[in-house]
């Protein structure tokens, strides 16, 4: 009886879920479900349905805690496998820290879980898995690629996708964030190490008082008020953003890894009570760390990781009672290279990199600024219509009838950001300047006009600038063996008029 009572619960998508896992079982199955569906929930039905000891592992303190907390008020015995709590041989579950099973017997399971397990092709994981070669193997996560965007492959062999966060956020169960991109640093020529940009270089362009200024300004335009979490490079970083707060008298504070937990918890608390208004943090708030009633948040933390990118802003999707949705400030340019959160990607457990194969469809509101998709006919904001206004068509020149008239400094200065924030990705992944002008063109149904790196406004251009354009032009028609009149026609695409004599 008590297993129905169980089971009445489930929400439809997550009992659909749960009987695609069991059924796909000898395949070592990842249930991929965005933050906030429920992902302990399923998991932790398919232990009870399973009934075999079974081994829980996850890398956070937080994840090991409500992993236990949930599996015992299910009534399924778990005790827990981690330095500092008494461990419980008798327990079921074993809900166990990796750090802590590296360096001791592992409990004998048939089956195990691994939660967040984006992370599992780390050598700790497989050396603990290379143990448990007879269990069965189910892992759980929202991102199912590593860091560096590659597929699970080489431990899962098939992928059930509980629910798509879009699904969720038009059911009610998550809050589709509005995102507003502001300032972000220029990242061109900063190292890609391990998936990521390397920190110090991202802290040098990104911890600028000019950059900070903007954070705390356009927080009180969009967000003023809201529980907000700021995500930061580094310490000094996330010290200078809760700084800059207290300056305008906003109650901010800070924390990071060092942060004794008694502290971080406090801290957390006064922000879950409103008593603080703003927490920064560097990389401690992205997994495991859940306050439902948060509204906004900051990203000041640029990152070449899209699976760092969809951690972040899933802290703030949760849909609560009283919560009148999420808000999401962009400083770091990552949705420029990523995308909004909500869209659908091609998971794939191959080696290939996921998410950057395909245009984002994403446009920026005329009017309020905010990025929505290509496939809405309107700002879902302020009603702004690109149509209407003849903003963003797709057609290959820029200089049609209205379009000109439409292209004012702040739309210049979206595209170009966007540029820059392309140019990064591309430098970082090493290839060549053509992929740069795939990407621009893909979002804007124009190619980008370039000289010495900078895009060029093709309404504010200097004679000498556009002399620069259209000779290059011709210089590709040259190497390219075309008639001399494709650079001309190109010139006239970019600026609306052909090359004059000065020009020529
Ligand atoms: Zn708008």
């Amino acid at each position: 009886m008590i297993a129905t009572t169980v089971r009445q619960q489930l929400r439809d998508y997550q009992e659909r879920a749960v009987e695609q896992v069991l059924e796909k079982l000898d395949r070592r199955p990842i249930l991929v479900s965005p933050t906030g569906s429920g992902k302990t929930t399923m998991a932790t039905e398919i232990v009870e349905r399973l009934g075999v000891p079974t081994l829980w592992m996850a890398h956070r303190k937080e994840l090991i805690d409500q992993a236990a907390e949930r599996l015992n008020a299910h009534g399924l015995h778990a005790g827990i496998l981690m330095a500092g709590y008494q461990s419980d041989p008798d327990a079921r579950v074993q809900v166990a820290s990796v750090q802590t099973l590296v360096r001791r017997n592992k409990p004998p399971a048939g089956l195990v879980i691994v939660d967040e397990c984006h992370h599992a092709a780390a050598e700790t994981y497989q050396n603990i898995l290379s143990e448990y070669t007879g269990a069965v193997l189910i892992g759980l996560t929202a991102t199912p690629f590593r860091l560096d965007g590659r597929g699970l492959g080489d431990l899962f062999g098939e992928m059930i996708i509980a629910a798509w966060s879009d699904e969720l956020c038009d059911s009610g169960v998550l809050h589709k964030p509005r995102v507003w991109a502001s300032k972000a640093p220029d990242l061109r020529g900063v190292r890609v190490v391990a998936g990521d940009y390397s920190i110090g270089a991202l802290a040098a362009r990104t911890n600028t008082a000019e950059l900070n200024a903007d954070i705390v300004e356009t927080w009180h335009k969009r967000a003023a008020g809201r529980r907000t979490v700021a995500f930061a490079v580094d310490i000094e970083h996330s010290e200078a953003i809760t700084e800059a707060f207290r300056r305008a008298d906003v109650p901010a504070e800070h924390l990071d890894g060092t942060t004794p937990r008694s502290e971080r918890d406090a801290i957390l608390q006064r922000l879950a009570d409103g008593e603080t208004v703003v927490v920064s943090n560097c990389m401690v708030l992205t997994e495991g760390w859940d306050l439902p009633a948060l509204e906004c948040a900051i990203i000041a933390r640029p990152t070449a990781s899209l699976n760092l990118h969809l951690q972040m802003i899933g802290r703030v999707m949760r849909a609560c009672h009283g919560k009148d949705g999420a808000i999401v400030l962009d400083h770091a340019g990552n949705h420029h290279v990523h995308g909004l959160v909500t869209r659908r990607l091609d998971y794939t457990l191959s080696d290939e990199k996921v998410g950057f194969s395909e245009p984002l469809g994403l446009r920026r509101c005329g009017q309020c600024g905010l990025l929505f998709e290509t496939s809405e006919p309107r700002c879902p904001e302020c009603g702004w219509a690109p149509e209407a206004s003849g903003g963003q068509r797709r057609r290959p020149a820029i200089h049609g009838e209205g379009e000109l008239a439409e292209f004012d400094d702040s739309a210049f200065e979206y595209r170009r950001q966007v540029w820059v924030q392309i140019e990064a990705q591309r430098q970082a992944a090493g290839y060549k300047p053509g992929w740069s002008y795939y990407r621009f063109y893909d979002r804007f149904g124009v190619a980008p006009i370039v000289v010495a790196d900078e895009l060029v406004n093709p309404q504010k251009a200097t004679p000498a600038e556009k002399a620069e354009v259209y000779r290059e032009y011709l210089r590709i028609a040259a190497a390219k063996g075309y008639k001399p009149g494709w650079a001309a026609y190109r010139f006239r695409d970019a600026f609306g008029h052909w090359p004059r004599r000065e020009v020529a």
